[in-house]
């Protein structure tokens, strides 16, 4: 039987820019999709946003567009509000109805979920050379966000997860009250690349080295306490991290070993203690893996 070849569209909806890009690939695929063409665009007022993508997008006949969004966004599909950006601080998209704006422009099948949950779908499906029974993504950004792939659906609840928000305990070095506008010193609050900006005056690639020590000694304890959490509550199979924070020299050696530091070999399994490298990764499609996520919600569209 000859597989039919299909034209899929995905958007990555960020804070500072808009990733759209097609594919072909093949329904249930397991090899990743291959990139046709790829547009980036400035994120500015929604309206504006959205014509620049429908123009992108109507040069080609695509079949469903896959679309993953920074959040907060409705995912309850029985909500009378499903698809629609809810207490974001980016004020022209707060409330804006994305998935009905989208429908208004685009005739084909479209799915939504949040940027981190479509990047952690991407990479437990196509990352590796097995796919993953579960993995979480934690992008670690001018905000931190984290999704979780588990038993070949992405998780959802009440909402859907909101990892960068968790409480953690204060560095005893650390005298930076946290910029987080809702809890102040949550997670996003102390750890991420705008509190890190706040904190020195400048952004984390133009520390000096000082600076950055102290950066990493502090981050690196926050990101290691939400970890040991997220470990302990989710289980994951892996954990990725992504982020322009996580280009910092070594990061991850500082977290994976503070994280068993906090774990204290309670956790017994030899992929935790002997393979923490190849437990705790960064992203294997790169800096791809929310455009591959739009791609993954159209080829495995039952999450
Ligand atoms: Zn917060």
């Amino acid at each position: 039987m000859i597989k039919q070849r299909t034209l899929y569209g995905s958007i990555e909806i960020g804070g500072t820019k808009i990733n759209c890009a097609v594919a072909e690939t093949i329904q249930n695929s397991k090899t990743i999709p291959s990139i046709l063409k790829e547009k980036k665009i400035q994120t500015k007022t929604p309206n504006h946003n959205l014509n620049e993508i429908f123009k992108f997008f109507n040069q080609y006949n695509i079949h469903s567009l896959g679309v993953g969004s920074f959040g907060p966004i409705e995912l309850d599909k029985n909500a009378k509000n499903f698809g629609k950006i809810t207490s974001t601080p980016k004020i022209p998209w707060r409330n804006f109805d994305l998935l009905n704006n989208l429908k208004e422009k685009f005739s084909c099948n479209i799915y939504i979920d949040t940027d981190v949950n479509v990047a952690a779908l991407a990479e437990g499906k196509w990352g590796f050379e097995n796919e993953l029974q579960s993995c979480l993504y934690l992008t670690i950004g001018t905000g931190i966000g984290g999704g979780m792939f588990l038993n070949n659906k992405l998780l959802h609840g009440i909402s859907h997860p909101e990892m960068g928000h968790i409480t953690v305990k204060k560095h005893p070095d650390d005298n930076f009250e946290g910029v987080c506008p809702y809890h102040v010193d949550c997670l996003e609050g102390l750890a991420s690349g705008f509190a890190i900006e706040k904190r020195f005056g400048k952004k984390a690639q133009n520390l000096n080295l000082k600076e950055k020590q102290f950066m990493k000694k502090i981050i690196s304890y926050y990101l290691a306490q939400a970890l040991s959490n997220y470990i302990l509550i989710l289980s994951p199979n892996k954990i990725i991290l992504g982020g322009g924070v996580m280009n910092l020299n070594n990061l991850i050696i500082d977290i994976r070993s503070n994280i068993k530091k906090i774990l204290n070999d309670y956790i017994l399994k030899k992929e935790f203690n002997e393979k923490i490298d190849q437990y705790i990764v960064s992203p294997k499609l790169g800096k791809k893996s929310g455009i591959y996520g739009g791609f993954a919600l159209c080829v495995f569209p039952n999450n």
